[in-house]
């Protein structure tokens, strides 16, 4: 397969089209991660550069693995105006997971102290582990005022403070969202769960800043050496994997009814510009919403336990971004601006300065790019870049990706061993879930600083700091 791959230089490879292909495939990474990057992400690529109106190339980040249908760590951008489509397997399963990075004015000597206690009061605080439930009940007609109103809602239900929206994408709400969209099912799954944090690959962490890479950006990101923040990672809980769920069939008839050909079963999409698929469009936002709601009240439940450690504690929104989504953007194409739906599966926007959509704060130094690493290594933020723009819509990596999958992560390792090692490099690991520990075992996933290197060296981000994990909150 990676014969196939055209180097294009150091950090970048292309598929070149051929057969159905209607754009080539890229490839961020160094020859490294090209190495071992498993070989049905070139061809995961290679079908979604077949699908109709794609716009420049069929990307993949240097974090990507395999995933439903698109790759995890893909981009892809579609042109209504040339037929493009709209996928599920584009946006994937968690609609809107993400993360966002809170800043707590504290530094590392004064949290060291107290920190097991502090891992504790935040693993009582905020629910996690699989089907878990947070103390806000909502009626179906009461989630729909979540999933049209998204982060704004929890603000206004008191659940964080009015500036935490300037720090989010889409500053906490997207539009377009139409409830009605949504399956009763959907809204009755997610009943108790806005405000939980999940199971698994989800987290809740609290890290230092271990190194800073750039002064000046940092600085505008409010972050100096050893400085702790909390990073929170989920995304649209139950909800969000039932509108996925149910989409995956809409979009399956869909395809057969305009004639899509599909290669893979979980690419089946429909035109953007067609019942099928604004109707996903809809779904798809109340999905966004939910999971911003869902991390700006976990936010909420965050600053309760800081504050009642350190009182005068300043918890600030550093940024807020989604990994999992579709957006309309306008992308300058062969110098014309043109509106398009970039689908990002596993990665992360990354705009470069002068995006009138940032905070003025960010506006100059581009846009916070945050990446985990696990809960054992570093973790990264980035900033976006105007070469990032051209090449890949913005984009960036969102992890470092999974070298294992869970099942062999669970043949290798046991949970309480995982734990176990971590606390005797001094990270506290409270997990619901043993099993869910060793599925997510540091070795499970590659070397984050590789990805990011790679990530950078392309071009589409700027390294800003390094965080290392102190404790680790894992569902
Ligand atoms: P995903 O959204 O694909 O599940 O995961 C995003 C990324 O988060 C993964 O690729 C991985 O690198 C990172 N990650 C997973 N677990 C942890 C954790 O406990 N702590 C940190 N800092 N990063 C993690
Ligand atoms: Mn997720
Ligand atoms: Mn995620």
């Amino acid at each position: 397969e990676i014969k196939k791959l055209k180097k294009i230089n150091d950090y970048e490879w292309e598929i070149p089209p051929r057969g159905e292909m209607r754009v080539p495939g890229r490839v961020f990474a160094s020859q490294d991660l090209i190495e071992d990057m498993d070989d049905k992400v070139y061809e995961q690529v290679t079908n979604v550069a077949c699908l109709p109106g794609i716009v420049r190339a069929s990307i993949a980040m240097p974090d990507a693995h395999w995933g439903y249908g698109f790759p995890i760590g893909g981009v892809a951008a579609f042109d209504p105006d040339e037929g493009g489509i709209i996928s599920v397997g584009g946006v994937g399963y968690d609609i809107s997971c993400g993360v966002r990075t809170l800043r707590t004015g504290l530094k590392r000597e004064e949290v060291l102290p107290v920190l097991e206690r502090l891992v504790d009061e935040l693993f009582e605080t905020v629910p996690s582990g699989v089907g878990s439930e947070g103390e806000i009940r909502l009626s179906p007609q009461k989630l729909d005022e979540v999933l049209v109103g998204g982060a704004r809602w929890a603000v206004e239900k008191g659940y964080g403070e009015p500036e935490d929206l300037e720090y989010i994408e889409e500053k906490g709400c997207l539009p377009g969202a139409d409830p009605s969209c949504v399956s009763m099912e959907a809204k009755r799954r997610q009943h108790r769960q806005v405000g939980t944090l999940g199971s698994g690959n989800h987290y809740l962490e609290i890290q230092y800043v271990a190194e800073v890479y750039d002064r000046k950006i940092a600085e505008a990101f409010g972050l100096e050496k050893d400085d702790v923040v909390i990073t929170i990672h989920c995304g649209s809980r139950a909800l969000g994997h039932q509108i996925a769920t149910d989409y995956l069939q809409v979009l399956a008839k869909a395809s057969r009814k305009y004639g899509i050909p599909i290669k893979e079963k979980e690419l089946v999409c429909a035109p953007i510009r067609s019942p099928e698929g604004e109707k996903y469009f809809k779904a798809m936002a109340c999905g966004v919403n939910c999971a911003l709601a869902n991390r700006q009240v976990i936010t909420h439940l965050v600053r309760e336990v800081i504050n009642a450690f350190f009182k005068h504690a300043r918890v600030t929104l550093l940024y807020d971004v989604s990994h999992n989504t579709c957006k309309v953007e306008v992308h300058e194409i062969d110098g014309k601006p043109r509106r398009l739906y970039v689908h990002r599966k596993g990665a992360t926007r990354a705009w470069g300065p002068g995006r009138k959509e940032l905070p003025e704060a960010y506006r100059e130094v581009g846009q916070p790019v945050i990446i985990g690493g696990s809960m054992g290594t570093a973790s990264y933020i980035l900033a976006g870049t105007e070469e990032g723009e051209k090449k890949a819509f913005g984009s960036a990596c969102h992890g470092a990706g999974r070298t294992m999958s869970r099942h062999q992560a669970l043949k290798r390792f046991r949970g309480e061993r995982v734990i176990d090692d971590l606390r005797k490099r001094g990270i506290i690991v409270r997990a619901k879930s043993k099993r869910g520990a060793a599925e997510e075992a540091p070795e499970a996933y590659k070397d984050v600083t590789q990805v990011i290197e790679a990530t950078c060296r392309a071009g589409l981000t700027r390294k800003v700091v390094k965080l290392l994990p102190l404790g680790c909150i894992k569902g």
